[in-house]
């Protein structure tokens, strides 16, 4: 399953690129401004990027430039949408880094065989995307995880989260961080049901004997690690 973050300043169309992208089987995280989609970007680590391109704080492109700066989102795939239509803004928004270009109105369909296309293409049609560390192992794709020889019984929110640690591993994140990362569009979350999902996750880990690679930090969060805490 993709993670694709959608900045847009539009509230109707940004919900309703969320629900129909959700309805397609992709996470959706949403930003309406460019302060947001930093944020966004920064805690968490979407397979593409929807882009407007005039937001009211700055202009998409611009912050475009600026994170393609940025040695890892190099390849990020990104589809800007724009309600201008003139080819110089076209070549404009290619040359600033976009990987494609979307006219408003555009159709979901276009936009969605826009979206598979990209994700196929960053992924090289090859094999399928995987995470391992500590012996641990996750198949991004099929929502697999395995430790050693067996399967883990993961649920979605915690193989999300075990996705989000093993991406950062050794990284310390907040509960609040945790939030805007693995829940991201569901504001309304309280911050003890971050600990819930840790101690499912930790239980999940128990039989192959990996729990204590999720590490409390006191005072700051939690990590994942193959260092002792
Ligand atoms: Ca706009």
């Amino acid at each position: 399953m993709a993670h694709i973050l959608i900045v847009e300043d539009e509230a109707d169309l940004r919900d309703m690129l969320s629900e129909s992208l959700e309805q397609a089987g992709y996470d959706t995280l949403t930003a309406g401004t460019i302060g947001e989609a930093r944020r966004k970007l920064e805690h968490s680590s979407p397979d593409l990027l929807l882009l407007d391109w005039m937001l009211p704080d700055a202009s998409g492109l611009q912050w475009l430039r600026q994170i393609r700066r940025v040695k890892k989102f190099l390849d990020l795939p990104v589809i800007m949408l724009t309600a201008r239509g003139e080819v110089s803004d076209r070549v404009s928004g290619l040359d600033g880094g976009a990987d494609d270009y979307l006219v408003k109105p555009f159709s979901l369909k276009e936009l969605q065989a826009r979206i598979r296309s990209q994700l196929r293409k960053h992924n090289g049609g090859g094999p399928q995307e995987r995470i391992e560390i500590g012996g641990i192992t996750l198949e991004i794709d099929t929502h697999r995880a395995m430790a050693g020889s067996g399967e883990l019984r993961l649920g979605p929110t915690e193989f999300r989260l075990l996705k989000h640690f093993m991406a950062h591993p050794d990284r310390v994140f907040s509960r609040s961080q945790l939030l805007d990362g693995v829940w991201g569009h569901q504001v309304f979350i309280e911050e003890r049901t971050v600990d819930v999902h840790i101690r499912r996750l930790r239980k999940a880990l128990e039989p192959s004997g990996k729990a204590g690679l999720v590490q409390t930090v006191r005072g700051a969060g939690y990590r994942f690690s193959t260092r002792d805490n």
